[in-house]
Order: C-alpha cells, then sequence, then structure tokens
C-alpha cells in the first residue's frame, strides 16, 4: 500500500524547481514499480518524464501530472521551509503541496487500492512530467508524440491539476481556452519635436493598430467558455527626452480564446490589423504571434459523468464543470483521448506558504479511489 501523505512529504524534500528533477521522478517511479508498474523514463533535453503502465488490456485509463514546481519566490516570507514539509496544525506546508505533488501521491495511493481489490479489469498508467511550469517543450507534448507514433493505447485521461476553487471538489475542467501572445514592434525614424516631417513617429501607428485590436468584441462566449478576451500587457516607448521623436514604439499583448477562435485566426487579424495601421506610415510594424495552446472542450458523456459521481461519492455535493483558468498539459493530452482534470483547492498555488490539509489529500485520494472503481465499471466491461 502507498500513503498518501507520506509519498507527498517525500516528494515536496526534492526541490525539483523546472527545469531540476533533484531525485522528484525517481520517488514516483520506485512508488509505482512498487505496486507492478512497468516505468519508462522518456529524457527529453534535460527534462525527466515517465511513462507507467499497469496491465495490457484496454480501456487505460491515464493520470498525468507534472513533479516539477515555480521557485520558491521570497524565501524569507516562508512561516516553513519551502521543501521541508511541515505539518502544522494539520496542513502540509511546502512548494508543490498544491500543485501537485500531492495528486500525484493521491492518485498512486488510489491505483494501489483497486489493484488490491481487483477492480482494474483493463490498464492503469502515469503520465508524469518535469517540464509543467517551465517552457513546456520537452515535456508532456513530446511524451504524447511519442506515445501516439507508437500506437499505444490510452482511453481516457485524468490530469490532476488543482481544479477546485474555493471549496475541495467544488470544480472540475472540461476544457481551456486557448492562449496567444504578441509581441508588436513599430520601427519609425527619430527625429526633434520641432521639425516633425523629418520624422516618422511610430506612437500614433502603435495607439491605432491597440485601438482597432482593443474595440472588437471577440465573440459572446457560449455555455461553456467564458468570452474571448484581449489584453494589453505592455506598452514601451524608450524615450528620455522631451524634445525628441522616438524611433521605436512596442506593446504586448495576451488574448485568451474559446472555441470560435483558432490562434492561427488570431494572428491573421492581428497581421492584417497591423497593416491597416501602417498604411502610409515610412516606417515598418511587425507583430510576432505566439500561440501556447488551443481552446478545446471534452463534451459531457460517460467519462465526464465518472468524474464528477466519484466527486459527489466523497463530497455529497455536484462540482461545477468548468474551463475557467489557465492553460495546462491537457492541451497537449487532448491529442490522445479524452481528458478532464480534478484536483485540490488551487487557492495557494504558486504562492508563499503553498499548503494543503492533510484531510483534503485523503479526500482528494478517495475520490481517485472511487473514479477508478467507477470507470472500470462503466468502461471495463467493453
Ligand atoms: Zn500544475
Amino acid at each position: 500500500m502507498i500513503d498518501a501523505i507520506d509519498l507527498t512529504k517525500e516528494l515536496i524534500r526534492r526541490p525539483s524547481v523546472t527545469p531540476a528533477d533533484a531525485g522528484a521522478m525517481d520517488v514516483v517511479e520506485e512508488a509505482l514499480s512498487g505496486l507492478g508498474f512497468a516505468c519508462r523514463r522518456m529524457k527529453f533535453g534535460e527534462i525527466e518524464n515517465l511513462y507507467a503502465r499497469h496491465g495490457t488490456a484496454r480501456p487505460n485509463l491515464c493520470f498525468a501530472g507534472h513533479t516539477d514546481v515555480v521557485p520558491v519566490g521570497d524565501v524569507g516570507a516562508w512561516s516553513r521551509g519551502a521543501f521541508d514539509a511541515a505539518v502544522v496544525d494539520g496542513v502540509l506546508i511546502g512548494r508543490g503541496a498544491v500543485d501537485m505533488k500531492s495528486a500525484i501521491a493521491a492518485f498512486a495511493a488510489a491505483c494501489a487500492t483497486a489493484i488490491n481489490a481487483g477492480q482494474v479489469t483493463g490498464s492503469l498508467s502515469f503520465l508524469i512530467t518535469g517540464d509543467e511550469e517551465g517552457v513546456a517543450t520537452d515535456g508532456t507534448t513530446k511524451v504524447v508524440d511519442a506515445l501516439r507514433a507508437e500506437g499505444e493505447a490510452v482511453d481516457h485521461c485524468v490530469v490532476g491539476e488543482p481544479t477546485s476553487s474555493t471549496t475541495f471538489g467544488d470544480m472540475v475542467k472540461v476544457g481551456r481556452r486557448g492562449s496567444i501572445n504578441v509581441e508588436i514592434a513599430v520601427h519609425g525614424v527619430q527625429g526633434h519635436v520641432a521639425y516633425p516631417h523629418r520624422a516618422a513617429n511610430p506612437v500614433p501607428v502603435l495607439l491605432d493598430l491597440l485601438q482597432r485590436l482593443q474595440t472588437r468584441v471577440l465573440d459572446d462566449g457560449c455555455p461553456e467558455f467564458q468570452p474571448s478576451n484581449l489584453e494589453i500587457t505592455r506598452i514601451d516607448v524608450p524615450n528620455t527626452a522631451t524634445n525628441v521623436i522616438p524611433g521605436i514604439a512596442m506593446a504586448r499583448l495576451n488574448i485568451r480564446f474559446n472555441p470560435s477562435h483558432t490562434g492561427a485566426d488570431l494572428a491573421a487579424w492581428i497581421a492584417a490589423e497591423a497593416e491597416a495601421a501602417g498604411q502610409g506610415f515610412a516606417g515598418t510594424v511587425s507583430v510576432v504571434p505566439q500561440i501556447s495552446g488551443e481552446a478545446f472542450l471534452t463534451a459531457p458523456g460517460a467519462f465526464t459523468e465518472v468524474v464528477v459521481a466519484a466527486v459527489r461519492d466523497i463530497t455529497g455535493a455536484e462540482p461545477e464543470l468548468s474551463t475557467t483558468g489557465g492553460t495546462s498539459d491537457a492541451r497537449f493530452i487532448r491529442a490522445l483521448c479524452p481528458v478532464v482534470e480534478f484536483g485540490l483547492v488551487g487557492t495557494t498555488m504558486h504562492q508563499v506558504d503553498e499548503r494543503a490539509p492533510m484531510s483534503e489529500i485523503r479526500q482528494l485520494q478517495a475520490v481517485y479511489e472511487r473514479l477508478i472503481a467507477r470507470y472500470f465499471e462503466a468502461f471495463g466491461a467493453s
């Protein structure tokens, strides 16, 4: 058997700040090997990844998560060491206590219960990466590509991100908005403010472009998604003088979008507006888009019902199905199989004194136990 609290503590004590692994993946591998999982380390670049599978039959229910954590931040502001895994009044404190070493431990403990009870009529698997909080280029996306190339059958996936909003079990995520970052640079001609005909001021062009982008209502949202939203995050005009027309003006923006758009459509729209704003301008307008994920939705059905019912079994309340919040590795896994996310309350993730009540980690294990049992009841006989 596996104790979810002990395993969480062991993981927290490995300071695996992206891209460092610090032995965290060894801890996961050792726990899963002990349960009879066939473990495969998949290293891409400097990143440790792990795919582990128990059984060879289908259906294959996969748990996905990450061992890496964000930096500690202000060390002096922590009430306990960020990697000490201290317990104060029943609350476990440490980086990764919520996001999401506890979820890996809780699912591993739930697997032990299910295997011992003979409930697993197919396979259980783990897809664990050390690169979720970083650039995420050598993590889940590469593992998913490799598994697809091999024809590995993964039927459904649960991601252990901390999806609960204010109380444990109040929210399950069934999709995520897409995200695109855009860098804009308008290059003009620097000159004297008293002689504007000898210069080309990039500032009015940038303001015109941002105004065009900001005024468009992208959509009104839909039942599963909030309206898409564009936020200007930075405007820069390097200029220390009062009598100089600057030579360059720059801006950055981010759009969180629902499935009524694709990253490519939004990038094309911004490029077209940039061209329009630059009409008759003696300089250049450059736009560099970077799409970090497309929007997706796992349609409500038998699989989402398994997850919802498992939560209801333990909390007695109906979780909300949501697509709010930031992106997660679910954006890569959806290429492999339907994916749903469920985990602890996320309020302290990435903060100083990140912490989780031990009772909630036990509840998370209980939900995962019900989820596995219900999953093989619903899909296992096929
Ligand atoms: Zn996370």
